[in-house]
């Protein structure tokens, strides 16, 4: 899952993205009002976390705009005093939640979790399934044929964008930039060799195979179809 955090104090955002990070989501980070608007508008989120005072352009600005665009991406807003007026004004421009700063990661995470869950509406969407493979995305699990298969933090990322994009080709530039938010050179072979320890994983010993190489094009998953 992909979340956007809007957040100006420099320390803030690097110690929320490297927890989110860790905690398995993709994370992009703006550091300013208008960088962030420009990403919500421009890229496809799970969920936003959008500190409200930010130089350029504020978090109400930013929420009321998206809002107006009909975007009902969930919105967790980061507020520095314990203000009720601030939270009301916040819930009444079509946040979803807010947490006061400061705040401990747990207690963050713990929120993002509710409302992904809650975002993501039928509870169902919480599990992705391709033939026998199942992904369990908020327990972080995955099983094939009822068997529990263990991946790291970016094997698990990268098989759920192969998840959710099945029957698409995947090009190699496309993959880094969703699983690792940043651009390889087209030489370099991690991403080779991260789909290679998902497919020993997924596909080793199991029929169909999921995984296939589109070669010079890149990666897709896909099973056949049952009739
Ligand atoms: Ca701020």
């Amino acid at each position: 899952m992909k979340l956007l955090i809007v957040e100006d104090e420099t320390k803030i955002g690097d110690y929320l993205r490297q927890g989110l990070t860790e905690a398995g989501f993709v994370v992009n980070l703006a550091r300013t009002g208008l960088d962030g608007h420009h990403l919500a508008v421009t890229e496809p989120y799970d969920l936003i976390i959008l500190d409200v005072m930010l130089p350029d352009m504020d978090g109400w600005r930013i929420l009321k705009s998206l809002r107006e665009m009909g975007s009902k991406v969930p919105v967790l807003f980061l507020t520095a005093r314990d203000s009720v007026d601030e939270r009301v004004t916040g819930l009444e421009l079509g946040a979803d939640d807010y947490l006061v700063k400061p705040f401990a990661f747990a207690e963050l995470l713990a929120r993002v979790r509710t409302l992904l869950r809650r975002g993501t509406a039928p509870a169902t969407e919480t599990t992705l399934k391709v033939a026998d493979l199942e992904l369990d995305l908020m327990r972080r699990r995955v099983t094939r044929a009822g068997h529990r298969i263990l991946l790291t933090v970016k094997e698990f990322a990268l098989l759920e964008l192969l998840v959710r994009r099945q029957g698409e080709v995947l090009p190699r530039s496309l993959i880094a930039s969703q699983v690792w938010d940043m651009n390889f050179d087209s030489d370099t072979n991690v991403i080779d060799v991260a789909i290679r320890r998902v497919r020993a994983k997924i596909d080793d010993g199991f029929e169909p195979k999921l995984i296939h190489t589109i070669r010079g094009m890149g990666y897709m998953l896909d099973a056949p179809d049952k009739d």
